[in-house]
């Protein structure tokens, strides 16, 4: 994930702020199973937590071959998406000192291509990563030391207007999307309840 250190930076300095100072920001590691149905309890000490955000993305695969020919096989293909899901899994450990460290791991699920079939990670405004730290603060607050900030923390998503969420869920492509093939992305969820 090329933002990662964009996020590791926001992170630092919300949670700083938040006087949540001993929590690290770290990427997912590659051999976690993160399906939805393996990891609805905690194990081993780690939570975790879905977050939906939403992103831009600009598919490399057809951007490069745009660069690297003639005007005749130009092809841009880029999407916003309003199910954009990361992943989150946290868990605080006691070190020898008996200080607490917790340690914070996120992933952020790709989406395919409609034009190559090449997945990517969607790029995340600033703002909307400010926003998805504060969330994740107040969840952390409320589970790992049972404080509530505010009564509606349990989805992190602001209302919105109906008509928007019909417009989001037509344009949402779930057979190109992580999130939804590991049953986390909160278009599953939305069509469910329809
Ligand atoms: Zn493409
Ligand atoms: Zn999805």
């Amino acid at each position: 994930m090329a933002t990662f250190h964009t996020f590791q930076r926001i992170f630092n300095s919300s949670f700083q702020f938040y006087g949540l100072s001993d929590w690290l920001l770290e990427l997912m590691p590659d051999n976690v199973n993160l399906n939805h149905s393996n990891n609805k309890q905690p194990s081993n000490g780690w939570v975790f937590r879905r977050h939906n955000a939403r992103s831009k993305f600009t598919c490399p695969n057809c951007t490069e071959l745009n660069s690297h020919s003639s005007s005749k096989s130009r092809k841009i293909s880029s999407w916003s998406s309003a199910f954009t899901t990361i992943l989150f899994r946290a868990r605080l450990d006691q070190s020898h000192n008996g200080q607490l460290i917790g340690r914070i791991q996120m992933k952020i699920f790709e989406q395919g291509c409609q034009t190559c079939n090449m997945y990517s990670t969607g790029v995340l405004e600033e703002k909307e990563i400010k926003k998805t730290f504060y969330r994740l603060y107040l969840w952390i607050l409320k589970t790992f030391y049972n404080v509530r900030l505010v009564d509606n923390d349990d989805d992190q998503d602001e209302p919105r207007r109906q008509e928007h969420i019909q417009q989001t869920k037509i344009s949402h492509d779930s057979s190109r999307c992580d999130g939804c093939r590991l049953g986390w992305c909160k278009a599953l969820y939305t069509n469910r309840n329809k």
